[in-house]
C-alpha cells in the first residue's frame, strides 16, 4: 500500500505550506511514491485519516486547535514538525513577552472578535509527542526531502547536535562577530549550511536553539556585551523565533545574568 501523507496547518503564515508547493518537480516525484490524502490548503478533498506520516506546520494558540492536533497524533503513525513555528514557536510567540491586552489593541483596535485572540503561542510539542523537527522559516527543502525519504523508508533521521557555526567554518566563512554584527550562529541549531553568513547576513535564528545552545549561552552573551551590544538588542535578538524555548526563555525575558538561565 502507498503511504499515506497529511500536510495540516494551524496558526502561521502559512509559508511552509507555500514552500511545500515550491517544491516543484519533487512534489511530482514524491506523488509518484505516496498519496497526500489530506492537505485543505491545496485539496477540495481531503481525508479524515489515518495517516502514515503528518507533517504538521504552525504553533498552537486555541483550545480547538489542541485538541486538532491532538487528534492528527493518534491518526498518524509519524508525526514531524514543519517550520520554526511548529518546532519553536515561531515570530507570533513574541506575543508571549508582551502584555496581552496591549497586543490585542494594537493589532485589533476596539473590534469584536468572532474568536477571542490567543494569549499565549505554544510549539507542537507542548502537547503532543513530534518524532522529528524540520525548522526554518520556511523549511528547509533539503532536510525535508531527506527526512521524507527515510522515513518512507521506515527510518527516523538523526538529530542534528551541531550549532550554525560548524556549518559556517566548513564553508570558511569570516566571522561577522569578529566586525561586531550580532549574530546568532554560536547559539542556532545547524542544518541550514550557514546560509545567511556566507551571504554576509547574520544568522537570525530561525532553526531555534542548538542542542548545546544552554551550555554555550553564558560565553555568547560576554562577547555580546564585550562589542557593546545592547541589553535591549539581545532579548530582541534571542526572542524573535524561539523565545518560548528553554534555553533562550530567560534571556527572552530580559533575565541576562548567567544565573538566570
Ligand atoms: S515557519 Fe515561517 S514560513 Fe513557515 S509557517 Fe512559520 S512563519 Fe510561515
Ligand atoms: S558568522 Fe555567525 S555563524 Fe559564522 S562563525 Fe561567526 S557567529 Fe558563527
Ligand atoms: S543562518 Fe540562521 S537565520 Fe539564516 S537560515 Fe540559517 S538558521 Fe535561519
Amino acid at each position: 500500500m502507498r503511504p499515506k501523507i497529511a500536510i495540516v496547518g494551524f496558526s502561521c503564515c502559512e509559508g511552509c505550506q507555500i514552500q511545500f508547493l515550491n517544491l516543484g518537480e519533487t512534489l511530482l516525484n514524491i506523488l509518484g511514491a505516496a498519496d497526500i490524502v489530506n492537505f485543505r490548503f491545496a485539496k477540495g478533498e481531503n481525508q479524515a485519516g489515518p495517516f502514515d506520516i503528518a507533517f504538521v506546520e504552525g504553533s498552537i494558540v486555541a483550545p480547538e486547535e489542541v485538541e486538532a492536533l491532538k487528534e492528527v497524533r493518534e491518526k498518524s503513525k509519524l508525526l514531524i514538525a514543519l517550520g520554526v513555528c511548529a518546532c519553536c514557536g515561531g515570530v507570533q510567540s513574541i506575543k508571549n513577552f508582551l502584555p496581552h491586552l496591549e497586543v490585542r489593541r494594537r493589532v485589533y483596535g476596539n473590534a469584536k472578535l468572532e474568536h477571542e485572540a490567543a494569549e499565549e503561542v505554544h510549539p507542537i510539542d507542548d502537547y503532543v509527542k513530534v518524532d522529528h523537527y524540520i525548522p526554518g522559516c520556511p523549511f528547509d527543502r533539503k532536510g525535508f526531502l531527506d527526512t521524507l525519504k527515510l522515513a518512507l523508508m521506515g527510518k527516523k533521521p538523526s538529530p542534528i547536535d551541531y550549532n550554525v557555526c560548524a556549518e559556517c567554518k566548513l564553508r570558511e566563512n569570516g566571522c561577522l562577530l569578529d566586525k561586531k554584527i550580532f549574530c546568532m550562529g554560536p547559539v542556532i541549531r545547524g542544518g541550514c549550511n550557514a546560509l545567511c553568513p556566507t551571504r554576509n547576513y547574520p544568522c537570525e535564528g530561525c532553526w531555534g536553539p542548538s542542542a548545546d545552545a544552554e551550555g554555550r549561552i553564558g560565553a555568547f552573551l560576554e562577547i555580546l556585551r564585550a562589542h557593546s551590544i545592547s541589553k535591549e538588542e539581545i532579548t530582541l535578538k534571542f526572542r524573535k523565533y524561539a523565545g518560548s524555548m528553554k534555553p533562550f526563555r530567560g534571556i527572552a525575558s530580559g533575565h541576562q545574568d548567567r544565573e538566570a538561565h
